[in-house]
């Protein structure tokens, strides 16, 4: 397909992308000369065409990870610290480079792309400190007949499989903690979104991380070429973003190597206003729980509970903020949502809202598609959403709010803990102890309390019940990498 459409720096920054299988510190075309288009979601148009893995290139991966394992675990400390530290430079100082190449693939607007690539860099800079301060500990035995040495190592060589809709971010979260530990690992990121990964690669490269300790592997079919790797003796941990159906496949695959494993998949997250709420400040954090990423984040506000008394002046007000917001492409002037990654999720988005329409919703902006180019959908109040409506139960990846009332505290929580997910959950009130009865009834991994955003590299991301195990982030992202061994001195 022609790239007519793309701005002469568009093309420039596409230039840039290195497009082959980055195996053992080389950059090679997959076994074959298969390749894979990679689209842009606001035009259909491809933007390039990136190597198309075979199963034996992603073994291949593997083999390289595998050999570069034991050097990268004793390389010192310092030394990946200074890796991970350089990456986090060049990630700030090409961010506009960057943020273009990922609205290119991904859709949302330019100035989202730049957060995420900041938010990207910062775990490299968080994890860059955490490298030299692997430690472990030394005790009397209980009984006082020995002596116990704790060691941490690392796990031994990853695999990582990423979505689309955080390209840079969900490499970093697993990159980062990785280096640190000193495991060598493969990276398989979405197949609609290559393009970042490819350049993060190229960026660590030149940062100085050795041939092997990351290995890029981009393809078409995401089962037959990951299948074996995890299956595979030598690979000693899968850790996966991704939806909770496909999660679920891998962790049985996982369980053939009892392979560690670290699920961050789908999230439900309710968003609850309370009565005595700042009212503003709820609709400015809805906005940023709702329409951070087009809606199309783990995090994203699925459901709002809004205590009656305030329920129709909070969806008058969301309805005024989201209405007003200008569709188009991210890379264009003033911006503010991009489009859906593609067809099908556009479909998907409009069909949970005729569901909820069909069923008696009423709907008070937007509620249908965009334009005839690319993958658009407008930003979607609706209030009376009734309770077997399947927006309600199901993550809506989009930029649709349902609104429902609540009568009671109890009925809040109930209402928000109904769902197999448990990511993120959202509470505005301005009475402390409510805040802590609400956040310890909850049961969600995080929580954002007065505070539509709760990303942060400092923090343990993560969530339980369908939402996944492990954590990503703060101290306890680099456990994930780490084996514990102790040693017990007779003395
Ligand atoms: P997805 O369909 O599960 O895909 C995620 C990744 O898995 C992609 O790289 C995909 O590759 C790969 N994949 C798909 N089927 C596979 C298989 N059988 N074997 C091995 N790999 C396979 O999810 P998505 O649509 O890209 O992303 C959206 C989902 O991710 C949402 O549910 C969202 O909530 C979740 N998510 C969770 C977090 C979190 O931290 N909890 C963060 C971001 C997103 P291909 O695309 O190349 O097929």
């Amino acid at each position: 397909m022609s790239t007519a459409t793309f701005s002469e720096q568009e093309q420039s920054v596409v230039d840039r992308v290195p497009t082959q299988l980055y195996i053992g510190g080389q950059w090679r075309d997959a076994t074959g000369g298969g390749t894979l288009p990679v689209e842009d979601p606001s035009t259909g148009e491809t933007i390039a065409d990136v190597a198309d893995a075979t199963v034996e290139d992603a073994v291949s991966a593997l083999d390289a990870a595998v050999a570069a394992q034991p050097d990268f675990a004793s390389t010192p400390p310092r030394e990946r610290a200074e890796i991970l530290r350089r990456a986090y430079e060049a990630l700030v100082a090409q961010a506009d480079d960057l943020a273009l190449l990922m609205t290119l693939e991904m859709g949302k607007a330019v100035a989202e792309s730049k957060a995420e690539i900041l938010y990207a860099a910062d775990f490299l800079n968080w994890f860059a400190g955490e490298a030299v301060r692997i430690d472990g500990n030394y005790k009397v035995a209980d009984k006082g007949n020995g002596r116990v040495l704790v060691m941490r190592q690392p796990v031994g060589p990853c695999l990582f499989i990423t979505p689309w809709n955080f390209p840079m971010a969900m490499g970093t979260r697993k990159i980062g903690p990785a280096i640190a530990a000193g495991c060598a690992s493969v990276i398989k990121p979405a197949k609609q979104t290559p393009l970042s990964m490819l350049m993060l690669a190229q960026i660590l490269e030149e940062a100085g991380l050795p041939g092997g300790a990351l290995n890029v592997v981009t393809a078409k079919s995401s089962g037959k070429t990951m299948e074996p790797l995890i299956k595979d003796p030598r690979l000693r941990k899968l850790s996966f973003t991704g939806s909770t159906e496909v999660g679920r496949e891998l962790m049985k695959q996982a369980s053939e190597q009892i392979l560690r494993t670290s699920m961050e998949l789908g999230g439900n997250a309710p968003f609850i206003v309370f009565e005595d709420a700042d009212l503003d400040a709820a609709v400015d954090g809805a906005m940023l729980a709702k329409m951070r990423n087009v809606g199309e984040a783990c995090t994203a506000a699925n459901r709002f509970h809004v205590a009656e008394s305030v329920a129709d002046e909070f969806a008058r007000r969301l309805a005024e903020r989201m209405g007003a917001l200008k569709l188009g492409r991210g890379s264009e002037e003033g911006t503010e949502v991009g489009p859906l990654i593609d067809g099908t999720q556009r479909d998907k988005v409009a069909e949970l809202v005729s569901d909820a329409v069909g069923k008696g919703a009423k709907v008070l902006c937007g509620g249908q598609a965009d334009g005839d180019r690319g993958y658009f959908y407008k930003p979607t109040v609706i209030t009376d959403v009734p309770e077997n409506a399947q927006l309600l139960r199901e993550e809506i990846f989009g930029p649709v709010a349902p609104v429902k009332g609540f009568r009671s505290e109890e009925e809040a929580i109930a209402a928000a803990n109904d769902t197999e997910y448990g990511l993120v959950a959202y509470v505005y009130t301005r009475d402390l102890s409510r805040a802590f009865r609400v956040a310890e009834a909850l049961e969600t991994g995080m929580l954002g309390l007065n505070q539509g955003v709760v990303s942060n590299a400092g923090a343990p991301f993560g969530g339980v019940k369908h939402s996944g195990v492990g954590r990503e982030g703060g101290n306890e992202g680099i456990e994930e990498f780490l084996e514990t061994k102790y040693v017990l001195m007779a003395v």
